[in-house]
């Protein structure tokens, strides 16, 4: 019988994960399934339960399930856990652990684009929602010195420095808003790499997060967005070597057919499909 995996969304059908996953399964010849599940946010126990009651052995899961989930799982791993948001599940029979990939997703897409590792210095993070919740306490606990969160909702960035501070006391952290333009400046000012993890720049006419102008000319820019934001656009013209968010999607994946098989995942195969899957959707 197939082994069974899903995505779980709301809405899901956009979700690029199963050509990626079941193209892994396929290059490594097990017999699997990999199926986008749409399931509303009032139904996720339901769909949950339903996923255990098909023998479904992992899944992924995606807007708006990352933090609902962990109400449903048995165990979560530490970094998750205190991130709140969980991207792979693993059912052991019916016990659920969570993971998170994402940060595992962001530190293999810098390293493949910029050549850098967590520990090359400051990263700065414009944005503390799931994303950057999981990625900048991945990035501490993979041994990143100093961590710059800012966010539009200053609470949340200050309850993302407290976590990392318990998680990594090693870890130097710098928290504020979007404000003020001088204190942005001079906390970036030695930030090697800065991560755009809000969710302006989805759509066409979104403003950027903060000014362009404020991220050092030196930095590379990490954009979460799948796609050139306007805000990847001008820090490009200010000289910052730039990528976009396809990377991290890539990895976060690969990190999850990991945990889900013990095998080393297909990278160059999953990385094939993915940009099969992107040009059919630009054609479409
Ligand atoms: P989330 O938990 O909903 O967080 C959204 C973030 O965007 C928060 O920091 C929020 O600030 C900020 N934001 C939203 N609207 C804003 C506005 N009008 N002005 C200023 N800030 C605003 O979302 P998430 O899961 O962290 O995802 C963030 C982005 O990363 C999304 O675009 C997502 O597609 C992308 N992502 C990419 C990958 C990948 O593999 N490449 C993986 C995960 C996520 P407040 O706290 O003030 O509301």
């Amino acid at each position: 019988m197939k082994r069974k995996y899903a995505v779980l969304g709301w809405p899901v059908q956009h979700s690029l994960s199963p050509a990626m996953q079941q193209a892994a399964f396929d290059a490594c010849g097990i017999e699997a399934v990999y199926e986008a599940w749409p399931v509303a946010p009032e139904k996720l126990g339901e769909g949950i339960e339903k996923l255990k009651a098909d023998g479904y052995e992992g899944w992924n899961v995606t807007v708006p399930h990352k933090h609902g989930i962990t109400d449903y799982l048995s165990e979560i791993d530490p970094p998750a856990a205190v991130a709140g948001s969980v991207n792979t599940v693993i059912n052991h029979d019916g016990y659920l652990k969570g993971y998170s990939t994402d940060g595992y997703g962001l530190e293999k897409a810098a390293e493949e684009a910029f050549g850098r590792k967590p520990q090359d210095g400051a990263v700065g993070f414009i944005g503390a929602g799931g994303a950057a919740n999981a990625a900048a306490l991945h990035l501490a606990v993979q041994g990143t010195p100093r961590i710059v969160i800012l966010n539009r909702t200053v609470a949340k960035a200050q309850h993302l420095a407290e976590a990392i501070r318990k998680l990594e006391p090693s870890c130097e952290v710098v928290y504020g808003g979007f404000e003020d333009d001088a204190f942005i400046s001079s906390v970036l000012a030695d930030c090697s790499l800065v991560v755009q993890a809000t969710s302006l720049g989805l759509k066409e006419d979104d403003p950027a997060p903060v000014s362009p102008e404020l991220v050092p000319h030196d930095a590379d820019v990490y954009e979460m967005i799948y796609k050139r934001t306007a805000f990847l656009e001008k820090c490009r013209a200010r000289g910052c070597r730039t990528t976009d968010g396809a990377g991290m999607l890539l990895h976060q994946g690969a990190g999850s057919f990991r945990l889900w098989t013990g095998l080393e995942p297909p990278v160059e195969q999953m990385r094939a499909a993915l940009q099969a899957a992107v040009q059919k959707r630009q054609t479409s």
